[in-house]
């Protein structure tokens, strides 16, 4: 074992990222921009300001400002947690016997466990100063319901939160810290709004999907005075907020000299990946470098690899904005996988013209292989990963066993969004044998795919 490396990079709390990173202003061919359904056209502020907090919303179409100043309160907030230190995973490496470097940048060294509160504290500071009374959200897994609840509760701001409802029964103590945070949590389809009504008499007895969340927390908000709907990825502010991960990546390898090659992050709806991957796909779109990146997805929801890249809605009530992304049809439910954060229908914009354009590549893998990972991960580096993360360590061990074969010493760059210590049913059925590995057909996806709205 080389002596060189240490374990861990940390930066001291000084070398955080004082701006955010908007790749959109490096791309040649910009993201389609969000349309109205309603008119057909692209949506003005005017049409986003009472859904959505204004700020917010002139990040969100801003195509052309490279940097954004993370505010000082939130830059203070994120020094409560940050930096997450870069580590080297020598103990997986020597499993492995691959020749390959692995280095790990965990991000659920806080307690709502996962990367999403480095948006969560930025989308809260913005509807404070709006002068806002709260927000509401949906949640899938629960890791950006408690992340938006941590946040609110830090600046004092009411947070009602729609959390998918075969999470909300999977994951009782998630639900239990939200509350103690001070959220409102309810389980979605719910009887509380007119869409969540239409879709439980449509579908009886759904364990829901993040598509039905959203669509009753867009309601929720703007049927309630004082309050806008906030949304924890797919949206392009909130890949600007997360890329704090990346160039603190970029920041720690620098200090260690070393050079990526491969970069890997799961996918759900592309923020931790786009968070992590574009201040790399920046330089690469500069012509400063190259890396090659995988976003990997899972084989129940294979946006990326088995998606059309069309515009189609990011709910499944049909009352948001339409997004041209790689989507599996907003009316695809997909099944009750225990990657939670990786049940969405769509992808982020960005991310889907980015992978169009040919700039990284995809793969899905398969439930009971990814829990393979964490467990072997979980043994050799101490973590226990959650579910999401765990797809990045899949192929990551892959690649990593491709090295052995070919004695590359590639650096691989891993993306480990979260924690699994709420993930424990799912680590449950794995232990007892009882995961199964759903794949949806064909004629499943065409089904959906007959439904996209036709722009
Ligand atoms: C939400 C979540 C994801 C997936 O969401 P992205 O927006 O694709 O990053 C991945 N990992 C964890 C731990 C999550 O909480």
């Amino acid at each position: 074992m080389e002596e060189k490396i240490p374990y861990k990079t940390y930066l001291a709390e000084n070398e955080i990222p004082t701006q955010w990173y908007n790749v959109r202003a490096d791309m040649k061919t910009k993201p389609a921009p969000l349309i109205n359904p309603g008119t057909g056209k692209p949506l003005t502020l005017e049409e986003m300001n009472p859904i959505f907090c204004e700020e917010l919303n002139k990040m969100e179409i801003d195509n052309d400002t490279k940097w954004f100043d993370i505010p000082t309160e939130v830059l203070e907030f994120y020094k409560m947690y940050r930096p997450s230190p870069l580590t080297r995973a020598y103990f997986l490496e020597k499993a492995l016997d691959t020749p390959a470097h692995i280095y790990y940048k965990f991000e659920g060294n806080n307690t709502s466990g996962s990367h999403k509160l480095n948006s969560a504290i930025a989308q809260a500071y913005v509807a404070k100063k709006q002068g806002l009374k709260g927000v509401t959200t949906e949640t899938g897994a629960g890791q950006w319901g408690t992340a938006l609840s941590m946040a609110c509760a830090f600046l004092g701001l009411d947070c009602n939160v729609y959390m998918v409802k075969c999470s909300y029964e999977q994951k009782p103590f998630r639900r239990e810290v939200m509350r103690t945070y001070g959220a409102t949590v309810t389980p979605s389809p719910s009887e509380t709004t007119a869409v969540g009504r239409k879709i439980l008499a449509e579908h009886p007895g759904t364990t829901g999907s993040l598509g039905c969340a959203i669509s009753e927390a867009v309601e929720a908000a703007v049927s309630k005075e004082g309050y806008r709907y906030v949304l924890g990825s797919v949206l392009n502010q909130v890949l600007i907020h997360q890329t704090v991960i990346g160039l603190e990546v970029q920041a720690a390898l620098k200090k260690l000299g070393v050079k990526a090659d491969t970069i890997i992050g799961c996918a759900g709806g592309g923020s931790n990946l786009g968070g992590l991957a574009t201040p790399f796909i920046g330089e690469m779109l500069r012509g400063e470098a190259d890396y090659r990146i995988i976003a990997v997805e899972p084989a129940s929801c294979p946006s990326f690899t088995r998606g059309k890249f069309a515009y189609d809605f990011c709910d499944t009530g049909k009352i948001c904005p339409l997004a041209k992304m790689y989507t599996l049809g907003s009316q695809f439910i997909p099944s009750a996988s225990h990657a939670g954060g990786l049940r969405f229908h769509g992808m982020s914009p960005i991310l889907s013209q980015l992978y169009h354009d040919g700039l990284f590549e995809a793969r899905a893998v398969e439930q009971t292989s990814v829990f393979e990972a964490a467990t072997l991960f979980a043994r050799t580096e101490g973590i226990l990963p959650a579910p999401e993360s765990s797809h990045a360590i899949r192929a990551t061990i892959d690649e990593a066993l491709k090295c052995k074969e070919t004695g590359e010493a590639k650096n691989i760059v891993l993306g480990l969004t979260g924690t699994g210590y709420f993930d424990l049913v799912a680590y449950e059925k794995y232990n007892s044998h009882e995961m199964g590995d759903y794949i949806p057909t064909d004629e499943e996806l065409e089904q959906a795919f007959a439904q996209l709205p036709k722009v």
